[in-house]
């Protein structure tokens, strides 16, 4: 037992120790952060890519710093998920979703639906549909109006729970996002059987679609997988006239990126939907 330790520890090394560390730091951080409400929520416009009028907005988590950066979800998200924080910053996110809700109502948009993006841990570890019920109650939203984004990868995790989540959010009017479409692997036979509403084409894909012919066989292919069981297909990170021109020729429903709309405080959102409201 002694040797193991021996070579445990010699694995150990001082560069996984401060890695560790920083890490132990950052959880403290977050947790802190969240207690003191220092989280924010940025909208980012979905739109129709017939007409590019407004179809909903994406809910997108921003950490903003005293020297007024912001650390991106990229950077805590995983770490919050590995710790169990998840849980914790999910509901607040949840929940300031819905106070935006509140919001686009008062402004005459009330019937632009929030997506919310949902992690595997919270999906898997915590009453989604009780708790997104609770909060539409709460804040007294109509159905339909919170949306739920969850990955591809998270759902195979454990594909029947995944099924039983999925019905009992369906029956509560939350429509449902498979996010990262084309990145997991998953079978048509499987997600047939899943109550979704719409792809989200990965970003991954969309980023040189209308020069790259093996990125445009895959968005053909995934376009006519969502179209072949009556999904809405939505691409994301559409940056360019080019990408927008090809997505709309071949059929994509809605589009989203730079080239659309930044992720934006509520208050630039109201801004920007007044100067689209027709006269
Ligand atoms: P995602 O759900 O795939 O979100 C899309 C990401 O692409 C966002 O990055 C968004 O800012 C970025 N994006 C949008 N349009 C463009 C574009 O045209 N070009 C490029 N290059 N990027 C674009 P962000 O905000 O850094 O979020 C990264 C990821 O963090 C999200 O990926 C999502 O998986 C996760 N995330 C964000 N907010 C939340 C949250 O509230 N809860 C959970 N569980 N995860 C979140
Ligand atoms: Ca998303
Ligand atoms: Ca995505
Ligand atoms: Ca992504």
């Amino acid at each position: 037992a002694a040797r193991e330790t021996g070579v445990a520890l010699a694995r150990f090394t001082p560069a996984m120790a401060a890695r560790y560390t920083e890490r132990l730091q950052l959880a403290g951080r977050v947790h802190m952060a969240i207690d003191r409400n220092e989280f924010e929520l940025h909208f980012q416009p979905i739109r129709h890519a017939a007409d590019g009028s407004p179809v909903a907005l994406e809910a997108l988590l921003r950490w903003p710093q005293a020297d007024g950066s912001f650390i991106p979800p990229g950077d805590f998200i995983q770490l919050c998920e590995d710790t169990g924080l998840i849980i914790a910053l999910g509901r607040w996110v949840l929940r300031s979703a819905a106070r935006a809700q509140q919001q686009l109502a008062a402004a005459g948009w009330g019937m632009l639906p929030i997506a919310v993006n949902v992690s595997a841990v919270q999906f898997f570890n915590t009453d989604l549909a009780n708790e997104f019920s609770r909060v539409i109650e709460e804040f007294g939203l109509p159905r339909g109006s919170l949306h739920l984004e969850l990955t591809e990868s998270s759902l195979m995790r454990n594909p029947g729970q995944a099924l039983q989540t999925m019905q009992r959010l369906h029956e509560r009017g939350i429509h449902i996002s498979l996010d990262d479409f084309g990145t997991g692997f998953s079978s048509m036979s499987y997600l047939q059987h899943l109550p979704l509403d719409s792809l989200k084409i990965d970003r991954s894909f969309v980023a040189d679609v209308e020069t790259n012919p093996r990125n445009a066989a895959i968005c053909r292919a995934l376009l006519s997988l969502g179209h072949s069981m009556g999904l809405m297909v939505i691409a994301e990170g559409v940056e360019t006239e080019g990408q927008y021109g090809w997505l709309a020729a071949h059929g994509c429903d809605q589009v989203q990126g730079y080239l659309l709309g930044r992720p934006m405080p509520m208050a630039d959102v109201l801004v920007l939907l007044a100067t689209l409201r027709s006269p």
